[in-house]
């Protein structure tokens, strides 16, 4: 294949194989910087688009591009997305055999190749760098970046010797490409890769089309069915804390009649994998899962998070939440916490060292700090990468859709709180406070002689958990702070004022209502969609994905079924102004579609060829 010249021409390869007609923020930018050679570090939020900015420019230039991916389901994955839109991709790692290796040799040598994706640790093998140093590479492009710094939360040692490139191939840029924002790793990234005069790029970390919602967590699993109904037949992913939580909840959920299926470390490697392939083909509608699942998850079209416990930190909580919706059509993410996450957070570091162990506790508090303010769960999360939030009521979190039951006389309740830690003499932290203030009898407070105090028994028509909360959501507002090892509360200057009712604290119920309204993101983003099309697309999709042993989201992503479902193309070019829909699946499932959209317009009598304007939130 001819390479097109540079300029003007990603605007072609954009529509030609990927059937975009624009580029999502920053990829332009992060495009421009590997034409002109320039090394680069993009960081973007999952599901900001960061691999087509290492895969577009690779069709506009001579040479091969090699890509160095962590894990050999993100690798498989993206080989097979690019294949199936007519790209000339292929990778090299453990699980082929010679002969497949030799042959792709091979394609690289004889130009066929633009993308070649590996592990680290197969490029930085001698015979590797010496066959690449005879080959034409256009550029190194470096996924999940942070990888390689002991900074960021997924540390992997083979991607030191990636440090070695720069020297070997003095004049072929180096590109890195991460979602995780610190500004101690992205200094870790360029330092640690030799980086020279390196464009670096940092994207916008709010995620519109996620809806944030935060809750306690109630008995049995009413809440998280809740959620999955609403997504019937979709596919979403529940994170539990422990393994056991994991095998209890996947069990409860298909007693329930609902298509769940387990993943965590201490299932055979056959049942993982398993496991994990039945959810990405669609086989299974939700995968239940500790920690270990999700790098390397590519799947584009998770509806719904749910973390069924406290996530371990907010890093994590971004990165794992952030899996849902990252082909921006609206998705829901839930944390579902309560008191005991803490004590099991704390057993699972036991075994830790000292030093780790206080870092977890510190995240952790962070974590729990998130979980019971009252302040916009976007802005939040946006502020807690580094970034500002300029904008108002974000409309996708639970704080912004009123779905908070606000306590109506916080400040008295607050004010309670605050002169009963004062009355123990800021010497005990919040779950013995909260013990005192509901008139427990429990041994330790009659030895302390506080239950003859005037605040013991001040809260004692509220359950215990309520005032546990009450209190942490005081912290989360500074009208408190935790102290030393053991978090004794202390009142702030700001409790001061409150105490003299200066300033009024925000105080949740824990929520009754179950179904929030929806955003207005929710409801538009289905505007126009034909609900009936869309589902018997999606079944076509499932079956062309069988029939070819790929996960459904590679054939077309939910928003181009979508799209169709609207407008309902009856020829091939209008299909071509389908969002997600170039000439290589034109050509490729093109008319099996367009059949069987004439077949349900024939049926049901819908019009066919619609114009409607775009959806609000472009993917
Ligand atoms: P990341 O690797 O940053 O998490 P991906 O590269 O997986 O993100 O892209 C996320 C989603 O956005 C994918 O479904 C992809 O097809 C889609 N996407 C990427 N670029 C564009 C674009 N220019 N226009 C529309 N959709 C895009
Ligand atoms: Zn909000």
């Amino acid at each position: 294949m001819d390479a097109l010249s540079p300029h003007d021409s990603v605007r072609q390869v954009l529509k030609q194989y990927w059937g975009f007609d624009d580029f999502l923020p920053l990829q332009q930018e992060a495009i421009a910087s590997v034409l002109g050679d320039r090394d680069s570090l993009i960081v973007m939020p999952t599901g900001g688009g960061k691999s087509l900015c290492y895969q577009a420019p690779a069709l506009c230039r001579p040479g091969v591009a090699v890509v160095v991916s962590p894990l050999l389901a993100l690798m498989k994955d993206q080989v097979d997305g690019l294949v199936a839109c007519g790209v000339p991709a292929a990778s090299v790692n453990s699980t082929h055999s010679p002969d497949e290796k030799r042959r792709v040799a091979q394609q690289v040598q004889a130009g066929e190749l633009r993308l070649l994706y590996m592990s680290p640790e197969r490029l930085v093998q001698p015979r590797t760098l010496d066959f690449l140093a005879a080959q034409k590479i256009s550029y190194f492009a470096i996924d999940e970046a942070h990888c390689i710094s002991a900074w960021g939360h997924d540390f992997r040692p083979e991607y030191r010797a990636l440090r070695s490139l720069r020297a070997r191939f003095p004049n072929v840029a180096v590109h890195a490409y991460t979602a995780t924002a610190t500004e101690q790793v992205r200094h870790d990234i360029v330092s640690q890769l030799g980086l020279q005069n390196a464009e670096v790029l940092v994207g916008d970390f709010h995620r519109p089309n996620l809806q944030y919602h935060v809750a306690l967590r109630g008995r049995g699993l009413a809440q998280v069915c809740h959620v999955i109904d609403r997504y019937r037949g979709q596919s979403g992913i529940i994170y539990c804390i422990t393994r056991a939580a994991v095998d209890r909840t996947a069990a409860l959920l298909n007693n329930l009649g609902y298509s769940a299926l387990p993943y965590h470390a201490g299932l055979s490697d056959d049942e993982r994998i398993r496991n994990q392939d039945a959810f990405l083909t669609e086989h299974t509608d939700t995968i239940v899962a500790t920690i270990a699942f999700g790098m390397g998850i590519d799947k584009s079209n998770v509806r719904y998070v749910i973390h069924h416990g406290m996530p371990k930190s907010l890093e994590n909580y971004q990165q794992e939440s952030g899996r849902a919706g990252r082909d921006g059509v609206e998705a829901e993410c839930w944390l579902l916490h309560g008191g005991s996450d803490l004590m099991t957070w704390k057993r699972i570091l036991d075994d830790t060292s000292a030093d780790a162990r206080n870092a977890a506790l510190a995240a952790l508090d962070k974590m729990n700090a998130y979980a019971s303010s009252t302040t916009c769960r976007h802005k939040a999360l946006v502020e807690h990468f580094g970034q500002s939030w300029n904008r108002g009521p974000c409309g996708a979190c639970d704080v912004c859709l009123g779905n908070l039951d606000l306590v109506e006389n916080a400040l008295v309740i607050g004010q309670k709180i605050l002169s009963c830690v004062l009355r123990v003499q800021e010497r005990f932290g919040a779950d013995y406070v909260a013990l005192v203030l509901i008139g427990s009898e429990d041994e330790r407070i009659r030895a302390a002689g506080h239950n003859q105090l005037s605040t013991w028994g001040l809260l004692r028509d509220f359950r215990r958990q309520d005032v546990r909360q009450w209190i942490e959501q005081l912290v989360g507002q500074a009208f408190l702070c935790k102290e030393g090892e053991y978090h004794t509360l202390r009142v702030t200057d700001s409790g001061r004022q409150l105490l003299r009712g200066e300033r009024t604290p925000t105080l949740l119920q824990p929520a009754k209502k179950d179904r929030p309204r929806p955003s207005a993101a929710f409801l538009d983003s289905w505007d126009a969609v034909d609900r009936e099309l869309f589902d018997s697309l999606r079944e076509l999709r499932r079956k062309i994905a069988d029939e070819r042993g790929v996960p459904a989201y590679i054939i077309f992503s939910d928003a181009t079924l979508r799209d169709l479902a609207r407008r309902r193309p009856s020829t091939p070019n209008s299909m071509l102004n389908v969002r997600g829909i170039g000439q290589k699946k034109l050509a490729d499932v093109g008319a099996t579609f367009l059949a069987h959209i004439a077949n349900h317009c024939r049926t049901t009598g819908q019009p066919t060829n619609l114009e409607p304007p775009p959806p609000p939130h472009p993917p």
